[in-house]
């Protein structure tokens, strides 16, 4: 590593995070992961999607990572596939134990597809254990830091942020991005959703927040500018369920594209026939036949230059779609 390309590493927000602070940025199909850094050991927040394991372990085993340390446990905001991806082979590989939010242990301990949003979004995860469960409002030392594991509903119902008061520093997942956040149930399929996504957005607005580690994209400091953004977003979002559930299925969608790389064009119509979130959204919302929603939401991709079609495929343009 260069003098010059460390400062490029560090210049923006990322400079103003203590040392023990390590953020790994991915991208739309692997969360970011955050290596907290200790002489007592190390602590993983959340690990990426399955497919991308053998970066994640790649990216830990670096010298910027843990080099040839050990990790003392894995710990995750929420339990959906992009940041618990490579739970399972973390865990081969470190042995270390996996902490999940309370409110989702339930669900990974009896596998619950559907709710988890594994096979229900056709989302490819390989199986893991819990060890242990983190309450909302509890307090933590990683990294040699305090951190208080806060309850912020909404995207996932039982999701968990993490705040350093001293730094400032909050670790959102998908709670808030700098641009918007992960994307919400209808109220037809959660009542409680979208209320969840307001009362989060203000609990963290009440919060003095200096940096944002957000589960995609790099780390901001333009936390009010962000809140801001959150909140227009709900605000186009209210009493329009058809709006959210049209951004639920394209989102997933993005995202099966990037899993697979290219869909062919031709079998996108029987694919959302098939899995359970685009055929449930479809009999609840759209009422079209498969081909009909096909052409709709690809057309949205392409037209917003998230996916193109070549030879007859459907292929991404960009690394993910908000
Ligand atoms: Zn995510």
């Amino acid at each position: 590593m260069t003098a010059s390309a460390n400062r490029v590493r560090l210049a923006g927000p990322a400079a103003l995070l203590p040392p023990q602070v390590h953020v790994f940025v991915r991208d739309w199909l692997s969360s970011n992961n955050i290596l907290l850094k200790s002489r007592d050991g190390h602590v993983l927040i959340d690990s990426g999607y399955s497919r991308h394991a053998p970066l994640t372990l790649a990216l830990l085993a670096s010298e910027r990572g843990l080099g040839d340390d050990g990790l003392l446990s894995l710990v995750n905001t929420h339990c959906h596939s992009d940041h618990v991806g490579g739970n399972a082979a973390i865990v081969r590989k470190y042995g270390c134990p996996i902490a999940v939010p309370a409110a989702e242990a339930p669900l990974v301990e009896r596998w619950d597809g559907k709710a988890l949003l594994y096979d229900y979004c056709d989302h490819r995860i390989e199986r893991f254990v819990v060890d242990r469960v983190l309450p909302a409002n509890t307090t933590h030392a990683w990294g040699d830091l305090e951190w208080v594991a806060l309850a912020a509903p909404g995207h996932d119902m039982g999701a968990l942020v993490f705040y350093n008061a001293l730094h400032r520093i909050l670790i959102s997942g998908d709670a808030l991005w700098e641009h918007g956040f992960g994307f919400v149930m209808p109220p037809e399929v959660d009542a409680a959703a979208m209320p969840a996504v307001e009362a989060t957005i203000e609990m963290l607005g009440a919060l003095d927040i200096r940096i944002v580690i957000p589960g995609h994209g790099e780390p901001f400091s333009d936390v009010a500018g962000a809140l801001e953004r959150a909140r227009k977003r709900v605000a186009a979002f209210a009493g329009d369920s058809l709006r959210i559930a049209r951004h639920a299925l394209k989102v997933n969608l993005m995202f099966s594209l990037l899993d697979k790389q290219r869909m062919p064009l031709a079998a996108i119509p029987a694919y959302l026939d098939r899995v359970g979130m685009y055929r449930d959204f479809n009999a609840l919302f759209f009422r079209l036949t498969p081909a009909r929603l096909a052409e709709l939401l690809i057309g949205e991709l392409v037209k917003a230059g998230a996916a193109r079609i070549a030879e007859g495929d459907v292929v991404p343009v960009l690394d993910g779609a908000g």
